[in-house]
């Protein structure tokens, strides 16, 4: 007698990354990522270019296996046909021949599930209308990327993974999609966004995991993160790196000081009190790539 076991529908997380390790000819490209992704959630990975969030996602896909650690999607595996029919994610557009319409590849993609959306309604949704005879290859990167969106919301998945889905988008496009992902969530969908704007996950996510060089550097409501991440760069001339707080990274370089900080008002005012002579003072945002080193530090010295 066989047995079957089933996979829990109710309880458990929608996926989950433990403590995978990934890496391409001996490079590491994730060193031991742990990564929830409960029920309903909707949560931003968010990391420079190179982080690994396309392999945090391509394991959870079951594109790719661990060379270390447990991918769990839907509390099974994520190689299971069974459980992939009730997710959805981006392709890599690239995958379908260039020469098929945009209406070959989503009847191909419709019939791998039971309970497609039908196709106006699709069109319509993600702004697809007048592409539908078109061949694939000749899609723009923007159509392509609306293509691929499309096709990962087509057949009613409970979870749905997007890889850089606006990247490439213009404002107008970028808004519907924000939109059609927002409602798909508000459905009670379960959402993991990959990404490397910051203002993306701060329109989107209710939660967002930063990843650095394969690393979970940062986990927290948007809120939470986004205060760490947002930081600004003060800048002038002086003798020396004055002791100010708060700082979360500081450099020294012919003259220059320049400091990271959360709070660049707070910090100014404290540089004034020092009675510390400089000059030239600049406040500048800083960017992404500066709080994610900052993150890696703080998460190396805790
Ligand atoms: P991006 O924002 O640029 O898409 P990412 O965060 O998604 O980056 P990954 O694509 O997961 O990052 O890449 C992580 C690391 O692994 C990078 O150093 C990348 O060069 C490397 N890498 C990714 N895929 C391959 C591959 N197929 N072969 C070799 N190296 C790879």
């Amino acid at each position: 007698m066989s047995m079957r076991l089933e996979t829990d529908r109710g309880a458990g997380p929608a996926a989950e990354l433990r403590g995978v390790a990934k890496a391409y000819a001996g490079r590491p490209a994730l060193a031991g990522l742990d990564l929830v992704l409960p029920r309903g959630a909707f949560l931003a990975l968010l990391g420079p270019n190179g982080a690994g969030k396309t392999t945090a996602l391509s394991l959870l896909l079951g594109l790719r296996v661990p060379d270390r650690g447990e991918a769990l999607l839907l509390g099974g595996s994520p190689l299971d046909e069974g459980i992939r029919r009730r997710i959805g994610a981006t392709p890599q557009v690239s995958a379908f021949p260039p020469v098929l319409k945009v209406r070959e590849v989503v009847a191909f993609v419709a019939a791998h599930y039971p309970d497609p959306i039908p196709e106006p309604r699709l069109y319509e949704r993600f702004g697809l209308g007048g592409l539908a005879g078109r061949q694939v290859g000749g899609l723009s990167g923007g159509e392509q990327r609306r293509l691929g969106a499309a096709l990962a919301l087509l057949g009613n998945p409970e979870v749905v993974f997007l890889d850089e889905p606006s990247t490439g988008l213009d404002v107008e496009a970028r808004h519907l999609l924000w939109d059609t992902v927002r409602s798909f969530h508000a459905g009670g969908g379960t959402v993991l966004l990959t990404t490397h704007y910051l203002e993306e996950a701060e329109a989107l996510a209710e939660r967002i995991a930063v990843i650095h060089r394969g690393r979970l550097v940062a986990e927290g409501t948007r809120r939470e993160i986004t205060s760490r991440i947002a930081l600004r760069r003060v800048r002038f001339r002086a003798a020396a790196v004055p002791d100010l707080e708060p700082v979360a990274r500081s450099a020294f370089e012919a003259g220059v000081v320049t400091l990271y900080t959360p709070d660049a008002d707070r910090l100014v005012r404290r540089l004034v009190e020092t009675g510390a002579a400089f000059s030239d003072l600049e406040v500048l945002p800083a960017g992404l790539e500066e709080a994610f080193v900052s993150l890696t530090r703080e998460e190396e010295e805790a």
